[in-house]
């Protein structure tokens, strides 16, 4: 157990502990109604106490499950059946029922005395490992190649640390903290350092460092040994950098999962800051909504992944307010996971009908709430992703680049703040493909787009909204560090060397920059920053034009 998994269990034990201890205050609420009950005026009066003991039966049972006191649960919800009973006859509440409102009251009494069976494996779950490539080894012996590749991956954000033989690499690794190795392979026939290398690694505890391996023999046997020596990519000489660039993109995707969001909606405090701590020590991000009428508010501002919703709350029930987030488009794929101590098979379908995606009772495992919640969210992000993004780049489409600058706008608009809209597009980008084919001119419009989001903070969103044409989002930001962001990217952009067959060649591009709210809207700040990138253009071309609305003739059309 590690430092954190033990935090996780004191916290756990805490909260347990602090819920027993509330427990005896909760069952002499309902003694006291159960004492009021039998004291009733007359027939409305005592089916109002019967509605009060029914919440807090139920109540009960949710808590109890979730907290591991499963007998209180169990004996509650009978308590809560029966109360139901009761209160769908409309009948003033007869002796038979008050007598069994008391028995059920000693059987919880007992009950709160056991100490709670819980799961004590609840840190066995799964753990995103946030493994950013900021250190890579090459291990490369001629110095005039290493200094190339050193250059043109700093152009992307990567350091690299040159090694001029792989002797040392063990050491190194020992030390951690690499999270890539690129290998030429002049090195041949000192595998038994590769194979070194897999074996420290097969520790399950410690993963295995991607490796990247640099070549000039395309034969299969070579190949094959590559991968036997536990290579993960294998790059043919002569090589475009942007190549060994969406490799480790790749490979940086596939380890640094970021962690899922989760909206718990649960009107009891205590059962929702207790499932947040678990699916926090999951590593995934929880947020809580107590109040269903702000609901659609919060998801705007927090877009979780996944819903967690309990189904009886007061006020209002989990159904209605399924139905509410499945009428809102903007929240179609969002899944909705029922939460509630409700057993009856009835509920369920129902609640299933109305569009949740899966129902977990209170009483469900950590470990099975965690695995759901991380299966669903895993599923949705990957739909997701499959409907927002470009397929070359990864980055946002023309569609999905829309949306998110109108809700930028909406959001600025709340916070009183500004947003910056760029438009950019690549100089002479025809005459690229024309002298060097197709491909390279993808792999430009790849390393533009890798240098964007290297750039960029994480809340600013890159869009490729057509071939050679790219779109920035920037919250937050006025018209002057917008300018500073991009025009730094644009020079580090035209400084990046481009291989092709043909040779070495360099590219630019050309940006215009609208800002909200000056420019009021989202169509308007489009055709700003279009206009603006129209002036770049005619001024020459590699330069950011800011839109001035005093200045700007008005947009043909
Ligand atoms: P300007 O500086 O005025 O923007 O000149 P330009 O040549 O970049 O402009 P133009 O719009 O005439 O040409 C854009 C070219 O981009 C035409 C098209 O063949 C190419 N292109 C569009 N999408 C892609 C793509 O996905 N891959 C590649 N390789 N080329 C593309
Ligand atoms: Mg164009
Ligand atoms: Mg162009």
């Amino acid at each position: 157990m590690n430092d954190s998994d033990r935090l996780f269990q004191k916290r756990v034990q805490k909260i347990r502990e602090d819920y027993a201890a509330r427990l005896p205050a909760q069952l002499d609420e309902i003694e006291s109604l159960a004492n009021a009950l039998n004291v009733a005026r007359d027939k409305e009066d005592s089916l109002n106490i019967l509605k009060a003991i029914h919440a807090n039966a139920h109540k009960l049972s949710g808590s109890g499950a979730t907290f591991g006191f499963d007998e209180v649960s169990d004996i509650a919800s009978i308590l809560e059946q029966l109360t139901q009973v009761a209160l769908t006859r409309d009948k003033a509440v007869s002796a038979e029922i008050q007598s069994q409102v008391t028995q059920f009251l000693v059987e919880l009494r007992e009950a709160a005395g056991v100490s709670p069976s819980f799961e004590e494996d609840a840190t066995a779950t799964e753990k995103h490992k946030i493994n950013k490539f900021d250190r890579l080894v090459l291990i490369e012996p001629d110095p005039t190649q290493a200094k190339r590749i050193e250059s043109e991956l700093s152009n992307f954000g990567f350091q690299l640390e040159r090694l001029e033989s792989p002797r040392k690499l063990t050491e190194i690794l020992e030390n951690g903290g690499v999270s890539a190795i690129i290998w030429d392979n002049d090195f041949f026939g000192e595998e038994h350092l590769f194979s070194q290398e897999k074996k420290s690694s097969d520790a399950p505890s410690k993963p295995k460092t991607p490796l990247i391996f640099l070549s000039e023999n395309a034969s299969t046997k070579a190949r094959l040994e590559a991968v036997r020596a536990g290579c993960d990519a294998y790059v043919l000489k002569p090589f475009n950098t942007a190549e060994i660039v969406d490799i480790l993109d790749d490979l940086t995707e596939k380890r640094e999962a970021h962690p899922y969001r989760i909206l718990i909606v649960d009107d009891d405090p205590d059962v929702a800051s207790f499932n947040k701590i678990i699916l926090e020590q999951a590593g995934m991000i929880v947020d809580i909504s107590s109040d269903p009428l702000v609901l659609v508010e919060k998801i705007l501002d927090f877009t979780p992944e996944l819903i967690l919703l309990d189904l009886y709350m007061e006020g209002c029930s989990g159904l209605e307010i399924a139905r509410v987030i499945r009428q809102n488009n903007a929240f179609t794929g969002i899944p909705i996971v029922f939460f509630s101590s409700e057993t009856e098979q009835e509920s369920q379908l129902d609640a299933l009908r109305q569009g949740a995606d899966d129902f977990l009772t209170k009483a469900t495992g950590h470990r099975k709430l965690v695995e759901s919640v991380a299966i669903r969210s895993r599923r949705f992000r990957a739909l997701n992703l499959l409907m927002v993004q470009d397929s070359l780049t990864g980055l946002l489409n023309h569609t999905s680049t829309k949306q998110a600058l109108e809700t930028e706008i909406t959001r600025a608009q709340r916070s009183k703040t500004t947003v910056a809209f760029v438009m950019l597009d690549i100089d002479k980008f025809k005459r690229v493909n024309d002298n060097h084919g197709h491909q390279v001119g993808d792999w430009v419009i790849k390393s533009l787009s890798r240098l964007l989001k290297q750039r960029l903070r994480s809340g600013d969103i890159v869009g490729r909204v057509g071939g050679e044409e790219f779109a920035v989002v920037l919250p937050g930001a006025n018209a002057e560090n917008a300018f500073i962001t991009m025009d730094k990217i644009r020079v580090v952009f035209s400084e990046i060397k481009h291989q092709s067959p043909q040779g070495e060649f360099h590219c630019t591009f050309s940006g215009g920059i609208a800002i909200y709210p000056k420019t009021p809207n989202a169509v308007a700040l489009t055709n700003a920053a279009d206009h603006a990138l129209y002036d770049a253009k005619n001024r020459g071309r590699d330069q950011i034009v800011l839109f001035d609305p005093q200045t700007a003739e008005p947009t043909p059309g």
